[in-house]
């Protein structure tokens, strides 16, 4: 039988994650700061609480998708917790995982905390590839795994409810550096009569073909071992610099997103590390040295 379940804040990613399990024949009761955003889902059959406390009473399952962490302490202030398995879903900080979820069990409540790889067009659309990261009560996540896997893919993390955010975070970051490259990469042709049109898919297919180089950093984190005769060594790589450093100054394009990485690359060289790989420049991030 569905589970039933609350939902505090219906933005633009609650409102997807309520209609998900509307439509999975869940039944959903609703409470959102701006009522209007949360009467809007009544006509697709939620019910609709007139407070937060009064919404969190409604059932034992209590999902927050809230702007920030700030939020869902203002938001449950009021709220009697006791026996309630909350399930955050508004993105944050480790650490800010960590003290929810503190916060959440000396008021009696069981926590999950996560982090939803995905925008809202892609919550409850087949095959759209979404998926929420969970981490903190192993129990909780057991007991309602399927009534969260309906509006996007669950994948648990481990018990330290730190550890949702951090992977989410992680790949958001990852995702910046990669933005960031493309973002120079067309700069660099922005100049010449190229069509970004034509270079798009270069650039896809490039980034897509580099990507699984992540699997050989770990393996090298694994074993210690950061030298490389198969891919250019770091002196290599330094020595290739210039020439992205003066392509950039040719074509009148700022180097400031590209600087900050070269720059680690030859902190890591004149440390004596020039037959590694890159590998060594995550060590560099940890120690600072
Ligand atoms: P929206 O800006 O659309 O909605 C924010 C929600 O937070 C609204 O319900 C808003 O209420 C509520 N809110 C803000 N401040 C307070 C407060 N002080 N007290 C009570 N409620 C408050 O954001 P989204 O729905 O897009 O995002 C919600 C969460 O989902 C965020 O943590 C976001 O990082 C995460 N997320 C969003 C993604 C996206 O692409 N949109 C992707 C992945 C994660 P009100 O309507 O009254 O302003």
């Amino acid at each position: 039988r569905p589970t039933p379940l609350t939902l505090l804040g219906t933005g633009a990613m609650g409102t997807a994650l309520a209609r998900a399990w509307l439509a999975a024949g869940h039944p959903v009761t609703v409470w959102n700061r701006t009522p209007a955003r949360a009467a809007a889902l009544a006509g697709q059959g939620a019910t609709v609480a007139a407070s937060a406390a009064d919404a969190v009473a409604a059932g034992r399952l209590v999902i927050t998708c809230l702007l920030d962490d700030a939020s869902v302490g203002a938001t449950l202030d009021g709220a009697d917790l006791t026996g309630r398995d909350l399930v955050n879903l508004t993105t944050g900080t480790p650490e800010e995982g960590r003290d929810r979820a503190a916060w959440a069990e000396a008021r009696g409540a069981r926590f999950l905390d996560a982090g939803i790889m995905a925008v809202p067009p892609m919550i409850g659309a087949a095959n759209s590839g979404a998926y929420v990261f969970y981490s903190g009560s192993a129990a909780l996540f057991e007991e309602h795994r399927d009534t969260l896997a309906v509006p996007a893919g669950a994948t648990y993390v481990g018990a330290d409810p730190g550890f949702a955010a951090l992977h989410d975070v992680a790949l958001l970051s990852a995702m910046n550096g990669m933005f960031a490259g493309i973002t120079h990469a067309f700069a660099l042709i922005r100049r010449q009569d190229i069509a970004p049109k034509d270079f798009a898919p270069l650039l896809v297919s490039w980034l897509t073909a580099m990507a699984p180089m992540a699997h050989q950093a770990a393996e090298r984190l694994d074993s210690g071992d950061y030298s490389t005769d198969v891919v250019s060594n770091l002196a290599m790589q330094v020595a290739g610099n210039t020439t992205l450093l003066r392509t950039a100054e040719e074509q009148g394009v700022s180097p400031e997103l590209l600087t900050p990485y070269l720059a680690l690359m030859e902190r890591r060289l004149a440390a004596g590390h020039g037959d590694e790989d890159t590998t060594g420049l995550i060590d560099l991030l940890l120690t600072g040295r």
